[in-house]
């Protein structure tokens, strides 16, 4: 018998059709707090806790993994990942591709700026050097609305490293990592809101059941005030992580 399961693997394998892995597969990018960051080697956040939420409601194992944002969206169209939560805006052309959840975070992208030479207004922005990081609803403010390539990062922090060594003149970037990037530096600011975003869930198209598991759990950690809990709890610990 036990030859014979081992016989029946090995052909499995053979053919490339190892046993099916029941996780909920989480695919994001931990470079933004307090959504996503690295706690050591683990994947702590926001993100995550509302992705093992929607695992848990489905009583599947669940998995988190890290890359690039530019990767995170393709990973799901793919069907390499189940979830994609990166604090992801949701806009008309990401919906062409992908279905969103109801969203579960009312936010925005502000400028980053050094006090010696304040941000005034938008049209100030115009012909100088700006970080964004690379494949962001930042990215597409300065290309569709300043109409001019951005310096591309492959995070805030990176981003805002080239704002303090003069590499670029200002930094956009959504609030809550652009809140943990200038804490601490005493010469860096943050404008009021330049756009008004939301944040969602992004699956794969057509899977009704799985937006509806995802939808109804986001409206309970709403409701309970869990969600809550877990913004302050994570701007907490991603501040302290960033005092270190
Ligand atoms: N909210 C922004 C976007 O969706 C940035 C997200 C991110 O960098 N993780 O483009």
């Amino acid at each position: 018998m036990k030859n014979i399961t081992l016989a029946a693997l090995a052909a499995l394998a053979l053919v490339g059709c190892a046993p099916k892995d029941n996780s909920l597969k989480m695919i994001t990018e931990a470079t933004f707090p307090p959504y996503e960051f690295l706690r050591g080697q683990e994947i702590a956040g926001i993100d995550v806790e509302i992705c093992r939420a929607v695992a848990q409601r489905l009583n599947r194992p669940f998995k988190a993994e890290t890359v690039d944002f530019d990767s995170v969206i393709p990973a799901v169209i793919s069907g390499k990942a189940d979830l994609a939560a990166a604090g992801i805006t949701v806009t008309p052309d990401r919906k062409k591709n992908v279905d969103f959840s109801i969203p579960y975070v009312k936010t925005g992208i502000v400028v980053i700026f050094k006090k010696s030479s304040p941000f005034k207004d938008k049209e100030q922005l115009k012909g100088k050097k700006i970080g964004v990081q690379s494949g962001t609803t930042s990215e597409t403010f300065v290309l569709e609305e300043l109409k001019q390539e951005p310096e591309r990062s492959k995070s805030p922090a990176e981003a805002v490293a080239a704002l303090k060594s003069g590499r670029v003149e200002f930094v956009i970037a959504d609030i809550d990592p652009a809140k943990n990037c200038v804490k601490g530096e005493a010469d860096l600011a943050l404008s009021d809101f330049i756009t008004s975003e939301e944040y969602a869930v992004a699956i794969r198209k057509g899977q009704p059941e799985l937006l509806q598991a995802i939808n109804v759990t986001i409206e309970e950690l709403k409701k309970s005030g869990q969600l809550d809990k877990w913004i302050k709890q994570f701007t907490e610990e991603s501040d302290k992580l960033k005092d270190k």
